[in-house]
């Protein structure tokens, strides 16, 4: 239960109390890495989250940001990257359950995380880039080219390919 209690706010005072609202900052080091692709907040990175909980009939509004930094490597270059990102998220956590995939109040607590990962998540870039110019890497012998200005072949290099079928043949035999 320690990984998900970080999320969880008690909202006993703005129950049944439609018009009040409170604001306040939460910061949750991770227990776990968000995101599994190229970019991702690694374990420790720290979510900044701005929050905004509003009583309203059916339930509590939450609406705020997350700062936060993903870290990953340059899809051209490899070189590692920090990606500063701002994740806006909004949800109303119901007191019971009208629609099926509602947020819902429990024991006047919300739990924030499902919200969360997904707002995060979702904002993490695909194919992050260490910068615009990236000139990335020579396709043939795998050179940084923006270190290598003027770098070419003679004629292309065909071993690779035939390198990495060789090993998983052998592999294929134990
Ligand atoms: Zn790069
Ligand atoms: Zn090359």
């Amino acid at each position: 239960m320690t990984a998900q209690s970080k999320f969880v706010i008690s909202v006993h005072d703005l129950m049944h109390k439609p018009g009040n609202m409170r604001e306040l900052d939460l910061k949750i080091d991770l227990d776990a890495p968000l995101g599994a692709g190229l970019a991702a907040v690694p374990k420790g990175g720290e979510l900044d989250i701005e929050l905004r909980l509003e009583s309203v009939h059916e339930g509590i509004y939450v609406s705020g940001d997350v700062l936060t930094t993903a870290e990953g490597e340059c899809s051209r270059c490899l070189d590692p990257v920090k990606v500063p990102l701002e994740v806006d998220f909004a949800e109303l956590f119901a007191y019971s359950l009208e629609v099926e995939d509602d947020f819902l109040v429990v024991d006047e607590k919300i739990d924030l995380e499902q919200v969360i990962v997904d707002a995060v998540v979702l904002s993490l870039p695909f194919t992050p880039i260490c910068s615009e110019n990236c000139q990335g890497l020579c396709a043939q012998c795998g050179v940084k080219l923006d270190e290598n200005p003027g770098h070419e072949h003679e004629a292309p290099i065909d071993s690779r390919f035939s390198e990495l079928k060789k090993l998983s043949e052998t592999e294929g035999q134990d």
